[in-house]
């Protein structure tokens, strides 16, 4: 047993853990848990807890349905909101093969794999999500239009408001499990709250992302309110994106600064962006994986909807942020596609292995779009060679389909039960009849 191990069992008999919640992520991006006993535990750092696959999304077929959860004690945290005494612990797990070879469908794994290309190239990746969520009275009831718990809007202080006081105890929660928030806010819409987390490797916050989720749907519920990352609830208000910054380090030097250059972008970084905007329209599937992604990014609101990059356009898919004139370190480039309801393990590997195909390649970065992409008309956008995003689910996957990038990054495994699952929703929205359609035509045609 390792040290770290070692330290996860002192911890839990001194704070008297009753129970270990141990956690995994399926491929659509739903959290997963199996709780054990502490005694259990020594065993299942040996050699994992097994459980059946094969009725997890995506992760076997029936045949070899037999699977492996070994917790990774660097995760381990107690968590806050069932109390203290008994308390309740958790660890995320990788999941392996009863012969110990990692699960190809293990989204954690696909992003590990990623991230070991990253280092083989002598980087670290660096993440910093903005995670935005609605805050609603209450839950999905068939009929009943979703109400916002409150009718601020951007950074608005609300005196008597129900969100203030939701972000603080979230916040405390998300700290008290090592999650450090850097800022928070009311967002544009009613209800729309934002929350951002501090930088830490792509792996961490993956993590973090699968946390904030659960903490933030516990916090609400306990509250009667009810929080949702369904990336466009409102038609006509801002949907909620997850912009993620990103940087490349090498060793302590942030390999994406370069004094005096444009920006202060350094080749590398150049490179990265151009990496991304080339395969952006392949990876969107993953980033943006729902019916309702599309919603987002098609109905304004500061969503992009098109391939293009620049400094402080807002509808830019890559922004290059400038809060400081001497950036140094904290050079970073902001993709604006991402929304909170995606797999993050599964969308931060496939930017990565954009970016540094880019970097690897050598891809030369297009001009940046200087003006507000909304406000040109067609045939402008074509001659300046800016192309739309994927228009819809179905776009996404007929794209991505094709993708070598993509399947290459995901496993051949994850990628074709991705555009299976992924093709069904479609075929399943595609049947719907919907409100839009009765007002508009029926009384008409
Ligand atoms: N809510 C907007 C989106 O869907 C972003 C607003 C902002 O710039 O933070 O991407
Ligand atoms: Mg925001
Ligand atoms: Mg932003």
């Amino acid at each position: 047993m390792d040290r770290q191990q070692e330290f996860v069992l002192r911890t839990i008999e001194e704070r008297d853990i009753r129970f270990v919640r141990l956690w995994f992520t399926d491929v659509l991006g739903t959290l997963k848990s199996v709780a054990i006993a502490p005694a259990e535990l020594e065993g299942a750092f040996a050699e994992g807890i097994g459980f059946d696959g094969s009725v997890i999304e995506g992760f076997a077929r029936v045949f070899e349905s037999d699977m492996l959860a070994k917790p990774d004690p660097a995760t381990f945290q107690v968590l806050p909101w069932r109390g203290d005494t008994p308390g309740t612990a958790r660890m995320f797990c990788d999941i392996t093969l009863p012969d110990g070879t990692p699960s190809i469908a293990d989204p954690r794994n696909v992003l590990k794999r990623a991230l070991a290309k990253c280092s083989d190239m002598g980087y670290t990746f660096y993440t910093h999500p903005e995670i935005e969520f609605f805050l609603l009275k209450r839950g999905y009831e068939p009929g009943v239009k979703p109400e916002p718990i409150d009718n601020a809007g951007y950074f608005d202080h609300v005196h008597t408001g129900a969100a203030q006081d939701f972000r603080r105890t979230a916040i405390s929660m998300l700290e008290s499990v090592g999650i450090s928030v850097e800022f928070s806010h009311h967002e544009g819409a009613p209800g729309q709250n934002e929350i951002d987390l501090r930088y830490a490797d792509a792996l961490t916050t993956s993590d973090n992302i699968m946390t904030f989720r659960t903490i933030l749907k516990d916090v609400a519920y306990e509250r009667d309110i009810y929080a949702t990352f369904m990336p466009k609830v409102f038609a006509d208000h801002p949907g909620s994106g997850m912009h993620t910054h990103m940087s490349l380090f090498d060793g302590d030097t942030n390999a994406f600064f370069e004094a005096g250059a444009d920006y202060q972008l350094s080749a590398a970084a150049r490179q990265f962006i151009a990496g991304i905007l080339h395969h952006g329209a392949e990876i969107t599937a993953v980033t943006n994986q729902w019916v309702n992604s599309y919603k987002r990014l098609w109905g304004g609101g500061e969503a992009p909807a098109h391939l293009t990059w620049g400094h402080n356009n807002t509808s830019a898919m890559v922004r290059v942020p400038m809060y400081k004139p001497d950036k140094g370190n904290s050079t970073r480039i902001e993709v604006r596609t991402i929304d909170p309801a995606c797999n993050p393990y599964l969308a931060y590997a496939v930017l990565l292995a954009a970016g540094l195909k880019g970097i690897e390649e050598g891809y030369e970065l297009p001009p940046e779009a200087e003006e507000d992409v909304w406000s040109l008309t067609q045939g402008e956008r074509q001659a300046l060679g800016i192309a739309p995003l994927p228009g819809s689910l179905h776009d996404a996957i007929t794209i991505m389909e094709r993708s070598d990038l993509v399947a290459e990054t995901l496993g051949e495994h994850v990628f074709d039960f991705f555009l299976r699952n992924k093709q069904q929703e479609w075929a399943d929205y595609r049947r719907q009849v919907t409100e839009f359609e009765l007002a508009r035509y029926l009384d008409r045609l």
